[in-house]
């Protein structure tokens, strides 16, 4: 057993540090990562936020910084878990490294689509050079193509991945847009699609009367989101013709790798293979 105490100024400094810690957290949260700046702003702001952030104790695979603690946050549904360096949220991490791990998206030439993109990925993907890269989203300009993934101006069997995350709960027809990814990745192809699910919901609620913000808060859990996914969401793909593997990545992983890196334990991949 450790007997050591520690040194109480050191106890005092430390507890101090800690404290102007968790104030700034909160100031960073709330008016720093909520706001839709463009990415060279974000950049800077990211560069310089993080610093009082940098330490031992967590990781972001994503960015490949350790960290003191991450910026922490609840809400009255959801606990945030985000990475000071890149913004980037627990489902992101863990499918980061799915990716890392049963994808050739970092090792072979590929052209990738990617959906809706966030910061902590986009980022990254500019960067390698091994693939061909193209991002689409309807409002933000943030994305190289502006484009309704419903209507997709590319060529058929012309991707050989697309990424498509939390975007399908927000379109009026999923499946035609599950359709269109099908339709634009080459034969062999694969896409990594996930939405938010309710796992104690068998079948997949929406409802076309649910039109205002305020009753898609109460029945969908979000303003902006057009159903609540069940545990049927796969139907869905399987219909379009997708190879489907689902899989709760986290089981896959120990338990330390799960705290160290803050990443969603319930999240469920699906990863989707073309294979006609
Ligand atoms: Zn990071």
């Amino acid at each position: 057993m450790n007997t050591m105490k520690k040194n109480p100024i050191i106890h005092l400094l430390s507890n101090t540090f800690n404290k102007i810690l968790s104030i700034f957290n909160k100031f960073y949260y709330y008016y720093i990562l909520g706001a839709n700046f463009s990415y060279i702003i974000k950049k800077a702001i990211y560069n310089f936020g993080c610093i009082p952030f940098l330490g031992q104790g967590y990781y972001c695979p994503i960015c490949e910084k350790h960290f003191r603690k991450f910026i922490e946050f609840s809400s009255s549904q959801h606990k945030f878990i985000i990475c000071p360096r890149d913004g980037s949220r627990k489902r992101q991490r863990l499918i980061w490294l799915f990716l890392k791990k049963y994808t050739k998206l970092f090792k072979n030439s590929l052209k990738l689509l990617y959906v809706a993109p966030v910061y902590c990925f986009d980022t990254r993907f500019k960067k390698m050079k091994n693939i061909d890269y193209y991002s689409i989203d309807l409002f933000s300009s943030n994305a190289m193509y502006k484009m309704d993934l419903t209507k997709l101006k590319f060529k058929s069997k012309s991707f050989d991945a697309v990424i498509c995350n939390h975007v399908l709960e927000h379109i009026e027809d999923d499946i035609l847009a599950i359709k269109e990814i099908y339709r634009v990745l080459k034969i062999d192809g694969w896409a990594l699609i996930t939405v938010p699910i309710d796992i104690g919901l068998e079948k997949t609620f929406e409802n076309k009367k649910i039109q205002t913000a305020q009753e898609r808060l109460l029945f969908y859990g979000q303003k902006d989101h057009l159903r609540l996914y069940g545990k049927d969401f796969r139907e869905r793909l399987d219909i379009v013709g997708f190879n489907v593997s689902q899989i709760n990545f986290s089981e896959k992983l120990n338990n330390q790798s799960l705290s160290q890196c803050g990443l969603n334990e319930e999240e469920i991949i699906f990863y989707c293979k073309k294979n006609q």
